[in-house]
């Protein structure tokens, strides 16, 4: 096999995936240039816009379609955020406690405030009506009593009325301004919208607290470490849920865009998870070759990284590397758990993660947008595939030159987007802006 990565006299880096077999050559004299986009002039933000700034901001509950559950935090002095009284033990109030609360109705929106939000996405990648007639997929128990539930009451049916009209609309269908709106119509659209087979997971803030001007969005890398943990979580559990709930699932795909040049919508942190009937391009490769060469992952992840120099930093049970062989400049971090599935993993080893792929947020900074994509093994295969995340920094366009030959050209090599990454984590370890769990790698 090639080395992966390989350096040549005139400072070309030649790269090559060693489980995607992606070619990928950094050409010398490119890597200085800055990583941020060009972004238009940052606008002053108005207070009362902070939190009704886009349709994924809290203010505007109602414009999404109706929560599947959410996630809040408990003060540590025993009193919720929301005022209501906490039957907390006196062990449990010695620091914030997160809850998850499921099913709301549209009433209840306001009761509390939610850290995270999942919710199905209003315009999914495959409807409920494929599911449907392609497999005879039919909603969850929970989903139908929650549907039932949330048309009972007025809001909730004035909510979910506006939707089914949207999603009508959208698709050119007559009725979709019917007055009044058509039981049938209502029906049929709300099984789809209470069923989706995409979801999204929303972070509570658009900008970070104090934020004067519309520049000042909040990312994964200015959330706390903790946050960030139940962000991971509250994303693991919905991965769980969607294929539990529907046995048809092969895969489900979990990812990020921040920002739009990374395909984002809204420029307000959330993730995606998006459930299919194959396991994708991907995991069958892998998947081949694991049949082959159990000790891929371990292998190709930690131990090939350590040997080149690439690694960024630890925790005790994950590690964070700069990735070869990747269309975009690429931090990986992976666990070294390859057995168990993403929500089997122990508390501690989803916090080494967490705590990792955050500090890699932080340390790319939220100027810069990146896709983060989750990558694990699917329960219907017994291989050992870790749950590891890919965050690639959005810096460069793919153009004719990678259409014509699949070579890639990458302005920064693995080397000095490992190097970058370790000097600004060093800061940001001196400055308690990350997990203190964290060992960086030597300057
Ligand atoms: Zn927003």
């Amino acid at each position: 096999m090639l080395d992966p990565l390989v350096r040549l006299p005139d400072g070309t880096v030649k790269q090559v995936n060693p489980i995607s077999g992606t070619k990928v050559w950094t050409l010398p004299g490119r890597a200085a240039r800055p990583l941020a986009v060009t972004r238009p002039s940052p606008l002053p933000l108005d207070p009362a816009d902070h939190d009704r700034y886009c349709p994924f901001c809290w203010g505007r509950m109602l414009e999404t379609t109706p929560e599947i559950a959410r996630v809040v935090r408990e003060c540590p002095s025993g009193v919720a955020a929301d005022g209501a009284a906490d039957s907390a033990t006196e062990d449990a109030k010695q620091r914030p406690r997160w809850r998850e609360l499921r099913g709301l109705l549209a009433e209840q929106l306001d009761d509390t405030t939610p850290e995270f939000r999942l919710f199905p996405n209003l315009f999914e990648i495959l409807s409920y009506d494929y599911w449907h007639l392609a497999h005879g997929f039919d909603p969850t128990p929970e989903s139908q009593a929650h549907r039932t539930a949330y048309l009972s009451t007025p809001l909730g049916r004035e909510h979910v009325t506006a939707l089914a009209r949207t999603r009508m609309r959208a698709r050119g269908m007559v009725g979709a301004h019917a007055e009044p709106f058509d039981e049938d119509d209502l029906e049929r659209e709300s099984v789809a919208l209470f069923a989706g087979n995409h979801q999204v997971v929303v972070a509570r803030r658009h900008f970070v607290d104090g934020a004067t001007d519309d520049s000042q969005n909040a990312g994964s890398g200015t959330l706390t470490p903790e946050e960030h943990c139940e962000y991971t979580r509250f994303t693991v559990n919905a991965v769980r849920d969607l294929y539990r709930g529907n046995p048809h699932a092969r895969y489900v795909s979990a990812f990020q865009n921040w920002l739009r040049p990374a395909g984002a919508s809204f420029e307000h942190l959330h993730k995606q998870l998006v459930a299919i009937d194959e396991l994708g391009t991907d995991v069958e490769r892998e998947a081949a070759r694991l049949r082959q060469e159990p000790e891929l992952f371990t292998r190709w992840g930690g131990e090939f990284a350590e040997a080149r120099g690439l690694v960024v930093a630890r925790t005790p049970t994950a590690v964070a590397f700069a990735g070869v062989g990747h269309q975009y400049p690429t931090l990986a971090v992976h666990t070294s758990n390859t057995t168990a599935l993403p929500w089997e993993l122990s508390d501690d080893e989803l916090r080494d993660f967490s705590d990792l792929l955050h500090a890699c947020h932080a340390a790319t900074g939220t100027e810069v947008p990146t896709n983060e994509e989750w990558h694990h093994g699917p329960p219907s295969l017994d291989l050992p595939i870790p749950l590891r995340a890919l965050l690639k920094w959005r810096v460069s366009t793919p153009a004719g030159f990678e259409g014509g030959t699949k070579i890639y050209v990458n302005t920064i090599d693995p080397w000095t987007v490992r190097d970058r990454t370790v000097t600004r984590l060093h800061e940001l370890v001196a400055g308690g802006r990350v997990s203190d769990r964290i060992e960086v790698g030597p300057r």
